[in-house]
């Protein structure tokens, strides 16, 4: 599970052997230093900022390096005693090292060696492809990291180590592919695969994906562009077109990546359509140029494989009728189910926590985060005897657990439009307090599941 942990980096300093004899550090794996544990620090620059990039990062380095305090992860104030920073950074994260933090095991700061990555969002925006009149634009191209994307990759809830298991397979493909490894003797090639069932935030996870490798590598590749294709409009009815807009979008592309020291991610969303358009073509109930294009686009991708800076990110609702030809190409196929029960909880926790954070229920203040504590401190608190009573703060966790349970069988976007439609069929909607809200969002989801 990807939310955030409640990890203590503190003490940067090595353990006495006291401390090890007392046990402070029993619960942490014995880590040697070198062995430390790198845990990134992602730094994002205010839009006004004109600092260099190296300067924040060595400023970042010493203020960790002071720190001996103790922080969960997620953000980091940033130090008002430090004009430099302060003027130039909108804000310190720690990200993702929840994965080496199991059951609230603390991680202490002589373990971790901080990496840090400082960016500055881009605000341009997606610039279209402006096609000929009359037709479906066939790309979107954007600049990473884009602020639309901004928070995407920590808002996406899934199972443990997904969301891990994705980036490091990114990072190897990279580093294969810089290190200038021979492809014959060790394969591999830079094709994700995402499938599943739809609204299950596949499209939104290889944004979010792309947005996150773009920080963390942006010192090997300063520049990054999303290049969305719209698999659709490639496999319109406009199909004596669509050859030429394969041609012009991998011209496109192509010239992007010539550029050494750019990083380009093409996302092809519901890859099934080109299976589609195959079928159809041998069905005969399509012009048999959809074939072609069909074999165009997979022979362009197969020319973008010798390029080391691009990365394929493609998302499928329905794995059976995935082009064949397609799925071999693939390296990494990962299914992207239904969210589980734990996954539901944080997700509408999610929802909750934003609400109250802008008033829209009444809320506890600093307690919100006490009051309605993640999954695994939720079952902590309630793994209480059958004869003791749950405690009061614990009954607002118990009934958004029980709200979860009401969930099963939607998606993670019919879950976060959920909260919205619950509060529209409020009969008070201006002074709600969580527990009411919860009541009308179980019964909101039970209505929600009987019309599937
Ligand atoms: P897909 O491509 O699988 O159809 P999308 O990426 O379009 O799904 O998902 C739509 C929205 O649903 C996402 O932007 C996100 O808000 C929400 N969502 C889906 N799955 C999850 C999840 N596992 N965790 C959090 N939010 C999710």
């Amino acid at each position: 599970m990807s939310t955030p942990m409640e990890i203590t980096l503190q003490n940067h300093q090595e353990p006495n052997i006291s401390d090890l004899e007392n046990g402070v550090a029993a619960s942490a794996p014995p880590i040697l230093n070198e062995e430390k544990v790198l845990v990134s620090v992602e730094v994002c620059l205010k839009p006004s900022s004109t600092a260099r990039i190296d300067d924040v990062r060595s400023s970042v380095e010493r203020m960790l390096e002071k720190r001996s305090l103790s922080y969960n992860d997620g953000p980091i104030p940033v130090p008002l005693d430090d004009p430099f920073l302060t003027e130039n950074v909108q804000r310190i994260r720690i990200c993702d090292s929840d994965e080496w933090v199991q059951n609230h095991e603390v991680l202490l700061f002589w373990q971790v060696k901080p990496v840090v990555h400082v960016f500055q969002l881009s605000e341009e925006g997606p610039c279209e492809d402006l096609s000929e009149e009359g037709q479906l634009s066939s790309f979107n191209e954007w600049i990473l990291p884009a602020k639309e994307f901004d928070g995407m990759w920590e808002s996406l809830i899934y199972e443990s180590g997904l969301k891990q298991r994705l980036l490091r397979y990114a990072a190897s493909a990279l580093l294969f592919t810089e290190k200038g490894v021979d492809p014959f003797l060790v394969s591999w090639n830079r094709i994700i695969l995402l499938h599943g069932p739809p609204g299950t935030g596949k499209t939104s996870l290889c944004k979010a994906l792309a947005q996150k490798l773009s920080i963390r590598f942006s010192s090997r590749y300063p520049q990054s562009q999303l290049v969305e294709v719209n698999a659709h409009s490639l496999f319109s009815k406009w199909f004596s077109e669509s050859g030429k807009l394969v041609a012009k979008l991998f011209q496109k592309i192509q010239e992007m990546v010539e550029e050494e020291n750019n990083l380009v991610f093409v996302l092809i969303d519901e890859v099934e359509s080109l299976a589609a358009a195959r079928k159809a073509a041998l069905s005969g109930s399509e012009p048999s140029d959809s074939i072609r294009v069909v074999n165009a686009l997979l022979t362009q991708m197969d020319k973008l494989k010798s390029s080391p800076n691009v990365i394929i990110l493609t998302t499928s609702n329905i794995t059976a009728a995935i082009d064949i030809a397609f799925v071999d190409r693939a390296d990494i196929k990962a299914y992207v189910g239904p969210p589980t029960l734990q996954a539901r909880y944080e997700i509408l926790r999610s929802c909750l926590l934003e609400l109250m954070r802008k008033a829209i229920l009444s809320s506890f203040q600093e307690c919100d985060q006490l009051i309605l504590p993640n999954y695994a401190t939720m079952k902590e608190k309630l793994n209480v005897p059958e004869t003791q009573e749950v405690q009061a703060p614990f009954l607002l966790c118990k009934q958004l657990l029980e709200a979860a349970g009401a969930c099963e069988g939607l998606s993670g976007r019919s879950l976060r439009k959920l909260p919205f439609l619950a509060h529209a069929a409020l009969s008070n909607p201006y002074h709600c307090d969580p527990g009411r809200f919860l009541c009308t969002m179980i019964d909101t989801a039970r209505r929600e599941i009987s019309e599937l």
